[in-house]
């Protein structure tokens, strides 16, 4: 039985043929699922966990959210966009000093008003506790969402995701021997999970490790503003 949920995003994300990339790779068919089109602050897949983290944290009386992750966290981003939403008062706990110009994704924390606390090479969250302690000490109900969102409450958001998919795989008539994967076709991957992860894919569609005439399906699971972060590796 899955628990409540805060609605924060658009679901279900679409799920889509990849025209071109099918007609490249005549051996196969691929599909894409679009979480980088979930809504809140440009999207990706942490507004799955959030949804009920965040409900739990207001449901139990918190009004201040700590969360942890790197200047490009995409789930610091997301977790800022739905605090603002939420009105819970958010912290970042942000791993390495704090740069000149912000950038990518930790410009948007900050546009999204989050206060962000650099905490140089503890880049796990290892002071949470001690800002936990300091926020409590003035009066705040802190509840703390784990690194990434991933914990058993979060989880409960792949869930739903897997359901997601498994209605619209009935509705369009598919059965997929189902690979996680990446592509490109007018749709923008992000520098550190799906891009890499994408070209995973066409390695093993290159060398043919996938069976032929097998259907693929790429989870894009967003990660849009990081590109902007490495503009001159990309350039
Ligand atoms: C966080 C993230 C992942 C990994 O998701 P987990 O649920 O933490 O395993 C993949 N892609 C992007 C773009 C992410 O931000």
């Amino acid at each position: 039985m899955l628990t409540n949920k805060y609605p924060l995003g658009f679901f279900p994300t679409a799920l889509e043929k990849m025209n071109n990339l099918s007609e490249k790779y005549r051996d196969y068919q691929l599909f894409i699922k679009r979480d980088d089109n979930s809504g809140l602050a440009s999207g990706g897949n942490k507004v799955r966990k959030l949804q009920y983290l965040i409900y739990e944290a207001l449901n139990k009386g918190f009004d201040t959210i700590i969360t942890s992750g790197a200047q490009q966290s995409n789930h610091c981003r997301q977790t800022a966009a739905a605090c603002a939403q939420a009105k819970l008062e958010c912290n970042l706990l942000i791993g390495g000093e704090k740069p000149k110009i912000y950038n990518g994704n930790l410009l948007l924390s900050q546009l999204l008003g989050a206060k962000i606390h650099f905490n140089g090479e503890n880049r796990k969250g290892e002071d949470i506790e001690d800002l936990k302690i300091r926020l409590e000490a003035e009066g705040k109900k802190v509840y703390v969402v784990p690194y990434g969102g991933s914990n058993l409450l979060g989880a409960y958001g792949f869930v739903d995701a897997v359901k997601e998919l498994k209605n619209q795989l009935t509705e369009m008539n598919l059965k997929l021997a189902i690979k996680e994967l990446a592509e490109n076709e007018g749709i923008l991957l992000d520098p550190v999970y799906s891009g890499r992860a994408f070209y995973g894919m066409l390695d093993y569609i290159k060398s043919q490790k996938i069976k032929k005439g097998a259907n693929i399906l790429f989870w894009h699971t967003g990660g849009l503003p990081a590109n902007f972060y490495y503009s001159e590796e990309l350039m």
